[in-house]
Parts: C-alpha cells; sequence; structure tokens
C-alpha cells in the first residue's frame, strides 16, 4: 500500500533507506529539523542544515520517486540558548519559499521550560506571521502531559493560530483527546523506545477513530525503525481492518494536511 510518512529524520539514514521504503510504499515524507545530537556551535550551521533539508535531501529522495518536505527551525533542546534560538528564527524567512519546505518545526518543548516557552512563541509568531503551518513536538514520559497541556494553552492563547494547520506530535493515550478535542490534527510516533508500538497504535485507532490522526516512525539517528509506518499496516490488516481506514490513517490524512500548505505540489500515482 502506498503511504507517506510525515515525521523521519532522513539526513540521518542511509540511501538504502530510501531505497527500502520506496520498496515498502512510502511515495512521500516529510521532515522536520531537530537536534543533531550535539548542539550546533552558530547560527551558520543550521543555514548549512537548511540548506541540507530543502536542497540535497528531496534529490537524494527523488532517486527512489519519493517527494521529500521538510519544516524548519530550531528544535526544544537547543532553544535554551535564546541568542542563538533568535540567531537561526531570524535566517527561516529566507528559505520559506523553496518548494519543499511545509512550514515551521518540530518546535515544541523537552523539559518544558521558561526559555523553552519563550522560543516556541517567537517560532509561532515566525509561522503566523509567514502563514505557515506548524509541526510540534512534545515531551517524552513523565513531561508529557504537562507539556502538550502548555503547549496547547500557548497555541489557544493565539487568535491568530489556525488550529487544522497545526500538527501536534507524538501523542499517547493520554494525551490525544486534549489535542484532538482542542481542533488540532496528532500524530502517533512509532518508536522502539519510549514511544508506542504498533499495537498501541492500532489500539488508539480503534479507541478514538481516524479523524485527524497519522502516524508516523520518527526514523532518526537514536534507536528507530524508519519502516514502522508498515508495521502499523501490518497490524491492521492482521486485525482485519478494512483498507480504506487503513489507507485513510497512512496516505489521506497527511495528504489533506500536507495540501493545506501553499508549498505542497503532490500528484497522486493513477
Ligand atoms: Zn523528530
Amino acid at each position: 500500500m502506498e503511504y507517506i510518512d510525515p515525521h523521519i529524520h532522513m539526513v540521518s539514514r542511509t540511501t538504502d533507506d530510501y531505497e527500502t521504503l520506496a520498496k515498502m510504499g512510502c511515495v512521500a515524507m516529510s521532515e522536520p529539523a531537530f537536534w543533531a545530537g550535539f548542539d550546533r556551535g552558530s547560527a551558520e550551521c543550521f543555514r548549512d542544515y537548511f540548506r541540507q533539508l530543502t536542497e540535497f535531501e528531496p534529490k537524494r529522495a527523488a532517486q527512489f520517486g519519493i517527494r521529500h518536505y521538510t519544516w524548519l527551525c530550531i528544535n526544544a533542546k537547543e532553544a535554551e540558548n535564546v541568542g542563538l534560538s533568535r540567531e537561526v528564527i531570524a535566517l527561516i524567512p529566507e528559505f520559506l519559499d523553496h518548494p519543499n519546505v511545509l512550514g515551521i518545526g518540530e518546535i515544541g518543548l523537552n523539559k518544558n521550560t521558561p526559555n523553552e516557552s519563550t522560543i516556541f512563541l517567537e517560532h509561532v509568531d515566525l509561522a503566523v506571521r509567514h502563514r505557515q503551518q506548524m509541526l510540534i513536538h512534545t515531551p517524552h514520559l513523565e513531561d508529557k502531559y504537562q507539556g502538550t497541556r502548555m503547549i496547547v494553552d500557548m497555541l489557544a492563547g493565539d487568535s491568530r493560530v489556525e488550529r487544522g494547520r497545526v500538527l501536534i506530535d507524538h501523542v499517547e493515550e493520554h494525551t490525544i483527546r486534549l489535542v484532538r478535542e482542542s481542533g488540532f490534527w496528532a500524530g502517533m510516533t512509532l518508536y522502539p523506545v519510549t514511544k508506542c508500538t504498533p499495537q498501541r497504535a492500532v489500539d488508539m485507532i480503534e479507541m478514538f477513530g481516524p479523524e485527524r490522526l497519522m502516524v508516523n516512525s520518527a526514523g532518526d539517528w537514536g534507536p528507530s525503525k524508519p519502516t514502522a509506518v508498515p508495521d502499523l499496516i501490518f497490524e491492521m490488516r492482521r486485525r482485519g481492518h478494512p483498507e480504506s481506514l487503513i489507507r485513510r490513517v497512512v496516505y489521506e490524512n497527511p495528504l489533506a494536511f500536507f495540501a493545506q500548505s501553499a508549498n505542497f505540489r503532490f500528484t497522486p500515482r493513477a
């Protein structure tokens, strides 16, 4: 089945991974900017990273017939450095017209600190002023509920935010309701550690329904599985779910969400 992975960090993956993903049905993906595993030394490092995301990765993906989209920001971990963050935010607008840029992301919170909140709000302001969509990271484990609550409250505090153009990612059983009932899209991340398994994700689809819900691998440089979305497809088939429901979650929903971006161009195969 053709599918879209709305959250995967391909700069950390090999060209062989692109080939495997294409063979498993991946036709498009979106790659949010994130933490490199170490704190970068200057805003110029981010300029280079943004060039990698807007110039190199789309070409590498295209070799296998995959459309590559991206989201730009400075991530929550490096947002502790407020001075650097503001320099990075200032250079983002020059990349926004690039044909594969869908918006600002993955912004959000990591440890729910005041500096992270400050930089989150400055990213939100940047996104609204430039009519960009947003992709948002929520914290892990014990910080998740509180961080998700803070994010929803901060977004609700800005009347300019169009909630249907915001994806709040890494939802789990205790946060999915809050996100969707507040009018946002929700992303479930399939991850071998700390986040949810394909089985838990299918349980959530059964419990909460497919409305404004997506699933991603968040494959990156750590323990992760870039082919996690096909694992979910397999699990849904094993439980006897109709192909139409599977397709809605792994293809039609991300397509509907992405299509709200001015830069999004995608022609489904006949
Ligand atoms: Zn990520």
